[in-house]
């Protein structure tokens, strides 16, 4: 079911359930509250009872949680939403009436149809068509054209087509990511209808309020990486997240041989965000043999896949077997359930979820789990940011009810603060403008989905405000592709992003200082050419582009090199950063020559998207009603311990820092 959440929310988007899609025609949400015990039959019967004798019902499915009517009368689909409305208020459930396929109009007529009744200026790039869903799939420039005011124009679409249209925005910046996931979705949509009615079926599948309520603890506790929890209850076996550990060979994976995990069991896996310390080994459940959903955001879903595809390129590079492969990615998408921020869905028949804004990257979320009708609420932040990023709004930390808080603690130790961010920007910009100024090149080793893009958004206005010369700004690594997922779900974005983007200021991931390097030979060129700002994956120094770079470049008191983000232990970069000052490059044959660095070293702090120690303990201390138990966990033991102190002795909650493999009792 899906339905409004009288919480706050972060973004005002529209409920797109099932689709990715940036709208849902029809299907009035509602005050989420289960429907008291109906058994499914009973659910139809209540609903068919409150339609007119002519609605001519002629099928009925579930697309996950929401409940699918299909007519054959034409003015009724019309005129149906509000019945629905009305039904939907009594039973709490999600409804929508589409079009038996006898009176869908015939394509090549739908098609002329549509193009008349959208104005020009929205600029419909494809329109395709879901015949087992009676849904046309508009992918459109400017989707609010599509939409009209006030869903006039898809309600237009609807009645002169019978078609029940669904509206995505076209990437601003071509990305194969969402062009892949897209087409999965079209290519199988039989496969797609299949899969989401029966997880539909699994949600409607009775309900008994749960006698008890536990988790386990799979990975990423008192350590960080391989992050995955078990939530059991009676009925109800469901996986939240499910990461990778890339700094380890040994502890890289999550327990999913303890006792208590069967993935042939298994009913949801949600995912807070596409890191892959969190999302990493998603796709192996579908190679074990789960066929269920996974419930995260839209961008989450396309980050998560781009980072997975990339994790597999890598694993290859390093002469590994990536444990996984696309194919089994192709799954994740199809078996993808994608949410807003807000919108409230029943998963199983006694856990219903919504997700929330965490601040950490684009479309990342902190989980608020409702258990069997209130029995017990539980949220889980994943890693979250406390503070406004120029990318994103702070986390949410107002939710209806949590008697339970599992939180991380990456930055869980009193010293674990923070530089201010405007100290650090204005860091960034001193040694550019000096490095440029005397001919030289500025080396940005970056990560590939989060701060790449606060980068670019802080440089975007540098070269504006004419604080720092205009020069390119090079972008070499997956950093390009993750950029065009985040130009397409601007929604997601915070407020002055989102407003810059859709007013005159314009998108500032399209300004022209932006150049793709996208070939060996067009690298050759940047190394070759005049003074520049080169960011280049990996963030570490450990393989990709940036070696390349800092190869051509370290034998030059010219250039800079500046680190951003953590230097993990062993890394290149980490090295470098304690005083190395020669580089081993390969001379072939197995020999290495050492090429000294005189290239100038910086570290930046400050541009972190966790939440440091003060952030951390401000959340739990300024939730709407303080928790009855905090479960610390995604830092180092240290970290975890300590925060689970200070949160026991400031607001005298009772935490725990468990370990892997331990299990916690809730109710
Ligand atoms: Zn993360």
């Amino acid at each position: 079911m899906v339905s409004t959440n009288n919480n706050n929310s972060t973004t005002t988007n529209n409920n797109h359930h099932n689709g990715s899609g940036i709208n849902e025609a029809g299907g009035e949400p509602v005050p989420a509250c289960l429907a008291g015990g109906m058994t499914r039959e009973e659910l139809f019967k209540k609903i068919l009872e409150g339609l007119p004798e002519d609605a001519s019902i002629s099928g009925q499915r579930f697309e996950g949680a929401s409940i699918i009517l299909f007519t054959k009368n034409r003015s009724f689909l019309t005129v149906s939403s509000e019945f629905v409305k009305a039904i939907a208020k009594t039973v709490k459930k999600r409804i929508e009436v589409r079009a038996d396929s006898s009176i869908l109009d015939e394509l090549e007529d739908a098609v002329k149809k549509i193009k008349a009744i959208v104005p020009a200026e929205a600029e419909i790039n494809s329109i395709d068509f879901d015949p087992y869903a009676s849904r046309v799939r508009i992918e459109a420039g400017k989707p609010g054209l599509v939409i009209g005011k006030e869903g006039q124009t898809l309600f237009q679409i609807k009645r002169d087509t019978c078609w029940t249209p669904l509206v995505f925005r076209t990437p601003p910046l071509k990305s194969d990511i969402i062009n892949t996931i897209r087409h999965t979705i079209i290519s199988k949509s039989k496969a797609r209808s299949e899969f989401l009615n029966k997880a539909g079926e699994r949600v409607y599948n009775g309900i008994k309020p749960p006698k008890w309520v536990r988790v386990s603890a799979l990975g990423g506790f008192r350590e960080v990486g391989r992050s995955c929890i078990l939530l059991q209850t009676p009925e109800s076996r469901i996986l939240l997240d499910c990461g990778v550990n890339v700094a380890s060979e040994e502890n890289a994976y999550p327990y999913l041989d303890a006792g208590e995990f069967d993935v042939t069991k298994l009913d949801a896996v949600i995912i807070t965000h596409a890191h892959l310390d969190h999302a990493g080994l998603v796709p192996i459940l579908f190679k074990y043999g789960y066929q269920g959903p996974i419930y995260c955001t839209a961008p989450t879903q396309a980050l998560m896949a781009l980072l997975q595809l990339d994790f597999i390129d890598v694993m290859q590079g390093n002469g590994k077997t990536c444990p996984y492969t696309a194919a089994d990615i192709k799954e994740e998408i199809l078996h993808t359930i994608t949410l807003d921020y807000g919108e409230v869905t029943d998963i199983t028949p006694d856990v219903r979820i919504t997700l929330y804004n965490a601040g950490h990257i684009l479309g990342s979320a902190t989980v608020h789990l409702h258990i069997g009708d209130g029995v017990h609420n539980i949220v889980y932040t994943g890693d979250l940011k406390f503070v406004k990023t120029r990318l994103l709004e702070p986390a949410t930390n107002r939710f209806p009810r949590c008697e339970t808080l599992i939180i991380e603690s990456t930055y869980g130790n009193p010293n674990d603060i923070q530089q201010d961010r405007d100290e650090a920007e204005s860091q960034v910009c001193r040694i550019i403008t000096e490095t440029i100024a005397r001919g030289g090149k500025v080396l940005i080793p970056v990560l590939g989905v989060g701060r790449s893009q606060e980068l670019m958004l802080i440089l975007d206005e540098l070269v504006k405000t004419k604080a720092m010369p205009e020069v390119p700004v090079y972008l070499d690594g997956m950093m390009w592709d993750a950029t065009a997922v985040y130009t397409t779900y601007p929604e997601f974005l915070s407020n002055r992003i989102r407003n810059a983007i859709f007013g005159s200021e314009g998108n500032p991931f399209l300004s022209p200082i932006f150049k793709r390097v996208g070939s060996r030979a067009e690298r050759e060129l940047v190394i070759s050419g005049g003074p520049c700002v080169i960011m280049a994956t990996s963030g570490m120094l450990v393989g990709g582009p940036s070696v390349e770079y800092l190869k051509h470049l370290c034998d030059s008191p010219l250039n800079s090199l500046v680190f951003i983000n953590y230097q993990g232990e062993g890394s290149l970069g980490n090295k470098i950063q304690n005083g190395w000052k020669h580089l081993p490059i390969s001379a072939g044959g197995g020999k290495h020559e050492l090429v000294e660095i005189k290239m100038s070293i910086h570290t930046v702090e400050g541009f972190s998207a966790h939440a440091d120690r003060n952030e951390l303990v401000n959340y739990v201390g300024k939730m709407q009603g303080l928790p009855k138990l905090v479960i610390v966990g995604h830092g180092e033991a240290s970290k975890c311990i300590n925060l689970a102190g200070q949160i026991r002795k400031q607001f005298r909650i009772e935490s725990v820092a468990p370990l892997d493999l331990e299990t916690v009792r809730l109710k």
